[in-house]
């Protein structure tokens, strides 16, 4: 079996952790019997060097042919790279906002899982992290407040600003799809995130929920107020396998689980469309103050990686071989600076690659 993947390794350390999570990629797939075809495209500040612009039609073109996509990160140093002098349009972010909406992307998720190892980094008191958590925040990515009609007007003297906020049934329904359908390669426990106290596109979220919940018998589904989620996350974070939840929700609640975990440089993520295509990358951004060093943690996008094989190849037993993988690695030990601890040994991005690789065969 053979899956085309298209790389982007973007800009700052981007190109140092992709090639990283190739190499367990490629060991991974040779375990299983599974070849991977890669090709790279330029997106980002890269490809405004090389084109003027963030991302190339043709460049574009080649994602949408393709099985899934990999991407490091782009973006330079807003500060004082010439790249953040250009209008928004052709700045290296507007590549991912293109290639996000031209995918047809409306599902993210973030897992938040806490490493045994990594525990001393959780910001959480250890009777409430307990023997650690594991769960997975999926937020519909393009309806919604962020999405909907927004002005500014004058009204008798007084300013006053609008944001809309709409759901329809079927932009509801497919992001539950998604949920119950992660939901049954996990826990099988979904909590469906919303504000149905106040919010009318609540109350059919919540509704078309319920309706799709018909077809998963064996995934059990609840509810929760999205401000009572945001207590429990640090209150009681083991509670939670799914999160389902809305666009700003899941915005909001995705950063707050995430930081509860600790670390930046193990935080993966995923973004599906309605196919098999996804867009795999890690959580964090091109890191430009540690580019080039051989230095950056490229654990979250290894992590990016497996939930490639898991979602968009139904490859689980080569995703739970990475996984595996990684949380053997962090157990003997090896550790790149951002985690690096006391009585641990200190590696560099491409020793991490290699070792993690290592354990995978
Ligand atoms: P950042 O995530 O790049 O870096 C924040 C801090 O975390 C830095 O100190 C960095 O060194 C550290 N860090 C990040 N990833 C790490 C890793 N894998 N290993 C070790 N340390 C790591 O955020 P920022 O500095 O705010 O943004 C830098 C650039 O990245 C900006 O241009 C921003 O727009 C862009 N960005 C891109 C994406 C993306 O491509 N999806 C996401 C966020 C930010």
């Amino acid at each position: 079996m053979n899956f085309n993947v298209t790389l982007i390794p973007g800009d700052g350390i981007g190109p140092e952790i992709v090639a990283e999570a190739t190499k367990v990629l490629d060991r991974v797939g040779k375990r299983f019997g599974v070849t991977f075809t890669y090709k790279k495209i330029l997106m980002g500040g890269c490809s405004i060097d090389a084109y003027g612009v963030p991302l190339t039609e043709e460049a574009l073109a080649i994602a949408k042919a393709s099985d899934s996509v990999l991407l490091g990160a782009v973006g330079g140093n807003v500060g004082n790279s010439s790249w953040y002098q250009l209008p928004p349009e052709l700045r290296p972010e507007a590549g991912l906002l293109k290639i996000r909406k031209e995918l047809g992307l409306f599902a993210n998720i973030r897992p938040a899982y806490l490493y045994d190892e990594l525990k001393a980094a959780c910001p959480l008191n250890p009777e409430i992290i307990g023997d650690g958590f594991d769960m997975v925040i999926m937020r519909e990515l393009t309806g919604g407040i962020y999405f909907g009609k927004r002005y500014t007007e004058e009204v008798d003297g007084v300013m006053k600003a609008t944001d809309i906020c709409t759901y329809d049934e079927n932009e509801i329904r497919r992001i539950a799809v998604k949920g119950f359908e992660i939901a049954r390669k996990r826990k099988k426990r979904v909590i469906s995130v919303d504000k149905a106290n106040v919010l009318d596109t609540s109350r059919l979220w919540r509704k078309v929920v319920e309706e799709v919940a018909k077809d998963y018998p064996d995934v059990t589904l609840s509810h929760m107020l999205v401000d009572n989620c945001a207590m429990q996350l640090v209150k009681d974070p083991k509670q939670f396998d799914v999160i389902l939840t809305e666009n700003m929700f899941g915005d909001i609640l995705s950063d707050e689980a995430s930081m509860v975990t600790g670390s930046i440089g193990m935080l993966s993520s995923a973004s599906l469309s309605e196919g098999r295509l996804g867009l795999y990358e890690p959580s964090h951004g091109s890191a430009p103050d540690i580019a080039g060093k051989n230095i950056a943690n490229p654990i979250a996008t290894i992590l990016s990686a497996a939930m490639m094989l898991r979602y968009s190849f139904d490859l689980d037993e080569a995703a739970d071989a990475v996984e595996a993988a990684v949380k053997r690695a962090l157990k003997e030990g090896y550790r790149t600076a951002d985690i690096m601890s006391e009585g641990c040994r200190q590696v560099s991005t491409t020793e991490m690659g290699d070792i993690i690789a290592g354990f995978c065969q």
